[in-house]
């Protein structure tokens, strides 16, 4: 038996419940892992509400861990007894849809099937899973447990995302949403890559927090009626290279426009909930030269570049650890804006 965590009752306010339940079965190309822990990421809650589709019971995609059994047509060559794994939000990848193949072989997280944690495999939230072999993630020996865990999807998601903007180290980059989970991680690995880092995020509470990790400004978009400005006086006048929304608002996505210097780019991260859009009028495009882009997770070779950032001490994951019983709690928080850093919980 496993005990894992069960969400039901989806709406905007949803519960979580812990069950034992029977271990899931093993494929023969499958392994199975036991969690040591798991973090929680803000999508969690949006797939719990039910806006984003389908879901497994069990949620979670930060999962660390070691493998303790492998299928049938696997053994110890393959894969040893006892491998440290992480357990992300994607799972595998098909290799035959049109965006696998674009990919030319290679592994691409956008695969339409969207093989992911909680959608279409069991979640982390869990003391066991199953991961398929193929793509399965051996992560370094040395981190503890909790430090590793937010990497496999914010500080996976913050360090691609800033790869992705293309800008020249020493430039501007504003991050929505800098007091959050990812938006904390975004500001270190702004920093170590060599970025200044402008943080934009609502509340007094949040302005040292992010100063502290390394941020140069804060915006506080709950008192500055021009946020925009806001930023482009803290950047000399000249705005954001990029901006990297990690807000889940449409509010926020549409004040961060502004925020770009000509030819910036908006990376778009956070996902609002499907009836909160952007609007912008075609002109800005066409006179500031400016792009917006999506990032979607990172590769296996990202992750372990983002790894490196937490092994070398440039980024240090702010981790407040939590017990099984404490989802209930966190969500309701994390839905008001309320949690600053990264919960991790200890299975
Ligand atoms: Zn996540
Ligand atoms: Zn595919």
């Amino acid at each position: 038996m496993s005990l894992s965590y069960q969400h039901h009752e989806k709406s905007d306010n949803p519960r979580f419940e812990i069950q034992n339940v029977p271990l899931p079965d093993l494929g023969p190309n499958d392994v199975l892992v036991q969690l040591a822990v798991t973090g929680i990421c803000g999508t969690d809650f949006a797939l719990a509400t039910g806006k984003l589709g389908p879901t497994r019971r069990i949620l979670g995609h930060e999962g660390i861990g070691r493998v303790v059994a492998l299928g049938s047509s696997l053994n110890k060559d393959d894969i040893p007894i006892g491998q440290r794994v992480g357990i992300a939000w994607i799972r595998d990848v098909c290799g035959r849809c049109q965006i696998c193949l674009h990919a030319n072989g290679s592994e691409n997280p956008r695969c339409l099937r969207q093989l992911h944690s909680g959608r279409k495999f069991d979640g982390t939230f869990a003391q066991y899973t199953i991961a398929p072999a193929r793509y399965l993630m051996p992560v370094p020996e040395g981190l503890p447990d909790e430090v590793l865990a937010p990497i496999l999807c914010g500080g996976i998601t913050s360090y691609k995302a800033l790869k992705n903007t293309g800008a020249t180290p020493g430039a501007f980059i504003a991050i929505s949403g800098a007091g959050g989970g990812v938006g904390a991680l975004s500001i270190q690995y702004a920093k170590a890559m060599g970025y200044r880092v402008i943080a934009v995020d609502a509340g007094e509470p949040k302005r040292q927090f992010c100063l502290d990790l390394g941020a140069e400004a804060y915006v506080n978009v709950a008192s500055e009626r021009d946020a925009a400005g806001a930023v482009k006086a803290a950047t000399q006048g000249k705005g954001a290279a990029a901006v990297l929304v990690t807000a889940g608002s449409g509010a926020a996505y549409n004040a961060s426009l502004n925020m770009l210097a000509p030819f910036g780019t908006l990376v778009c991260i956070g996902i609002p909930p499907p009836d909160q859009l952007m609007s912008f009028h075609p002109l800005q495009f066409i006179d500031f030269g400016y792009r917006i882009i999506g990032s979607c997770t990172g590769t296996q070779t990202d992750l372990l570049e983002a790894i490196e950032f937490v092994e070398r001490g440039l980024v240090k994951p702010k981790t407040l650890l939590a017990k099984l019983d404490d989802l209930n709690r966190i969500c309701r928080e994390t839905a008001q804006g309320k949690v600053t850093g990264k919960y991790v919980i200890k299975l």
